[in-house]
């Protein structure tokens, strides 16, 4: 009990200290455990910041998004109904866009109401698949190098993880040398596999999957019912060389059991919006919008009808031909200015990201020279070589990278140690600017 004598600001005071020494002793859910460490893209965006560093780190475009997409949001906020809570699902004119968009894709005629499910961002997409269909201890199979949210959203959500390693054969120095094993697929998946996560074009590799790859990796699948899968293609839009986006979905027998999960964040250039929807047969898709129902209620309003016209407008403008073309163009600019400075690139096929080679001597940190993140000192993550070449490189060339290693599971993760994952979704300056001061930190150290 209070003394009645205390004032009532000594009151407060006390109020206070006790509820911080309470919070500062409380614990978190076990569920925790697993998914606690820094998250790679947000530490190095801030290291990057922080140091003055170009950030080729995290996927996000540093050019802006289309006119056409930011005049549609403003024009949605004049309409003072988009301004309050849309349908859980997905915003009526958002979904019939996307039903629009994609019946001809799919090969099929989309029931927008029913087999399309809006999230804020595809993250969240991956996060609504976790809680509305995988029950505690089911498997969760994800083709590694991976994005790692699919790991942390299934420990979240209680389902055991198995990656499934893509092996280089690294005989074109493309993306295209990232190989599925086949029957190391058939060894890993069993009756309690309950998810496969197949991302293509790939993150961080670049690889973009032939439809003669898709087939064989449905040739397995379809020996256990049981199993769904998650075809996560929001890099949908950057696929370069004249190569086709193949969708998993439209492969024999694979739409009864296929989410596919996209991103208008990355498609237009706006990650930010968090704007994210996933298309599939209704009985997977209506649970996702139960799920989404219950976490977020709904998605950002104003947001998804902005992203509903620019569907029209981007198809009438001619817009994905140019965004793909821009995009290979940029990759371009980037593996030449890496090739330049002896950082061999892996050229991608696809995507956001160009890995490269650190292997050569100038690369290596110092030994004892910290580039550890002391912040994250107690995470292994954080003293792998290619963690502390990217925060080498990060405080000293002032060039921000992400460490694939955060995208293997622990004991996959050798192979990454001698690479680093730069983004090309960046304006055409940061990227020559990049190159420019790799190119000076390496003869500050020969
Ligand atoms: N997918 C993005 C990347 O790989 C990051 C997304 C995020 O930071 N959540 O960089």
């Amino acid at each position: 009990m209070l003394s009645k004598s205390l004032t009532s600001a000594a009151r407060g005071t006390l109020l206070m200290s006790t509820l911080a020494r309470s919070l500062s002793t409380i614990q978190t859910a076990p569920r925790m455990d697993l998914v606690s460490g820094p998250n790679v893209f947000a530490s190095f965006s801030q290291q990057a910041t922080k140091h003055g560093a170009v950030n080729l780190g995290q996927g996000f475009p540093s050019f802006a998004p289309p006119d056409f997409l930011v005049e549609a949001a403003q024009e949605a906020m004049t309409t003072p109904l988009n301004n309050q809570y849309t349908r859980p699902g997905g915003n009526p004119q958002l979904v019939q866009a996307l039903a629009d968009y994609y019946s001809p894709k799919f090969g099929r005629n989309l029931d927008a109401m029913t087999e399309i499910a809006t999230s804020t961002g595809a993250q969240e997409g991956i996060w609504l698949i976790i809680m509305a269909l995988v029950g505690e201890g089911e498997e969760v199979v994800c083709v590694e190098p991976y994005f790692d949210a699919y790991v942390k959203a299934a420990h979240l959500g209680g389902g055991t993880i198995t990656g499934l390693p893509l092996r280089s054969t690294g005989s074109t120095g493309t993306s295209a040398d990232f190989e599925l094993d086949i029957p190391e697929l058939e060894k890993t998946l069993s009756d309690k596999s309950r998810v496969l996560i197949l991302n293509t074009p790939h993150n961080p590799t670049g690889k973009v999957f032939s439809r003669d790859e898709l087939q064989a990796v449905a040739d397995v699948v379809k020996k256990y019912p049981n199993l769904i899968v998650v075809a996560d293609e929001v890099y949908e839009a950057a696929v370069f060389e004249g190569l086709t986006h193949e969708r998993f979905a439209t492969l024999d027998g694979m739409w009864e059991r296929t989410i596919s999960v996209f991103s208008a964040g990355k498609t237009f250039s706006c990650t930010g919006w968090r704007c994210g929807y996933m298309i599939g047969p209704s009985n997977l898709i209506t649970p996702l919008q139960g799920a989404q129902g219950v976490i977020a209620f709904a998605g950002v309003t104003p947001i998804e009808v902005a992203v509903a016209s620019a569907f029209k407008k981007a198809e009438e403008t001619g817009y994905f031909e140019s965004y793909a073309k821009m995009m290979e163009e940029k990759r371009d600019l980037l593996v030449n200015g890496l090739r330049d400075v002896g950082l061999e690139p892996v050229v991608p096929q696809g995507g956001y990201f160009t890995l490269c080679d650190t292997s050569a001597s100038w690369c290596d940190p110092p030994a004892g020279s910290g580039y550890s993140s002391p912040e994250h000192e107690t995470d292994p993550l954080w003293g792998r070589r290619d963690f502390r070449v990217a925060q080498m490189f990060t405080e000293d060339a002032k060039v921000t990278g992400i460490p694939p290693s955060a995208s293997y599971s622990p004991h996959n993760r050798d192979p990454a140690d001698n690479l680093l994952r730069f983004a090309h979704c960046k304006e055409d300056s940061d990227l020559t600017e990049a190159v420019r001061r790799l190119k000076e930190f390496k003869a500050s150290r020969s």
